[in-house]
C-alpha cells in the first residue's frame, strides 16, 4: 500500500510499519529540502518531492526559486510540492499567487507532477492550473466542493484523501468520494503521527464506494505510481 503524501521528516509522524510499501515525502521549504532527501535516500521505496508550502512563503525570497530550479535539475525529485494556495492561514495572497505560479510553471518546465496545498482557494488554483494546459498533479487533502471538484477533474487533475475522511460525520467529503471514479483517488496520512491508520482512509473509501478493500489498494497504488511515474 503506498502513501501518497507523508511528512516522514517531522519528528512526531512515525515512519509506517512494513504494511506501507512505498512513500511520497513532500517538502515545505528551503528548510526541510535536504532532509526530505536525507530521508528518502535509505530505500528504494521513498521519494520526494520538493517545492515551498504557501504557509511558509515569508521565509522565501525571488532567489530561494531559483535554488528550487537547480535543486530540481540536481536532485530529481518526483514532483513539485507541497506548493499552493491557503486563504485561510495565509493573508498575502498575492505572494502566495506569486509563488504557486513559479512552481506551476516549474512543473510544466520540468514535465512533473505537483503536489497542491488548497484551503478555501480552490476556484483561484483551478484557474491558475488551467492557464497551464500540461499542469497534471495532486490536491492533496481535499477540502472544496463537489462542484470544484468536477471542475479539477475535467482537467485530470488526481484527489487525495487522509483521515478527516475517516470521520463519519464528514458527509460532504464522502459525497465527493462517492462522485469520483477511483481512477481519481488517491491515499494519504499528511502529518498525521500514526501513518498506519493509511489502511482506515482505504477502508472507508471502500465503504463509501461499494467495492472491496483490496481493490481500492490496488487502484489507488496504481494512481499514485502513475502519477508520480514509478512503474
Ligand atoms: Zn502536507
Amino acid at each position: 500500500m503506498l502513501n501518497s503524501h507523508i511528512h516522514l521528516d517531522f519528528d512526531y509522524v512515525n515512519p509506517p510499519s512494513s504494511t506501507t510499501t512505498g512513500v511520497i515525502v513532500p517538502s515545505t521549504g528551503k528548510d526541510n529540502w535536504d532532509n526530505v532527501i536525507a530521508c528518502c535516500t535509505k530505500d528504494n521505496h521513498s521519494h520526494y518531492a520538493l517545492g515551498i508550502h504557501p504557509w511558509f512563503i515569508d521565509d522565501h525570497q525571488m532567489i530561494d526559486l531559483y535554488s528550487l530550479e537547480v535543486l530540481i535539475e540536481e536532485k530529481k525529485p518526483v514532483a513539485i510540492g507541497e506548493c499552493g494556495l491557503d486563504y485561510v492561514k495565509v493573508k498575502d495572497r498575492n505572494k502566495q499567487r506569486f509563488f504557486f505560479d513559479e512552481q506551476v510553471a516549474l512543473a510544466t518546465r520540468f514535465n512533473l507532477p505537483l503536489i497542491i496545498h488548497s484551503v478555501q482557494a480552490t476556484e483561484d488554483v483551478t484557474d491558475l492550473l488551467k492557464s497551464y494546459s500540461k499542469s497534471r498533479g495532486v490536491i492533496h487533502a481535499y477540502s472544496g466542493s463537489l462542484q470544484q471538484a468536477e471542475n479539477l477533474l475535467k482537467i485530470n487533475f488526481l484527489f487525495g484523501f487522509g483521515n478527516t475522511l475517516v470521520n463519519p460525520h464528514a458527509y460532504k467529503l464522502h459525497d465527493i468520494v462517492k462522485f469520483l471514479p477511483i481512477e481519481s483517488i488517491v491515499i494519504e496520512t499528511d502529518d498525521h503521527n500514526n501513518s498506519d491508520e493509511l489502511i482506515q482512509v482505504a477502508e472507508r473509501v471502500a465503504r463509501i464506494k461499494k467495492i472491496p478493500v483490496e481493490q481500492v489498494i490496488e487502484q489507488c497504488d496504481q494512481n499514485t505510481l502513475d502519477l508520480f511515474n514509478l512503474s
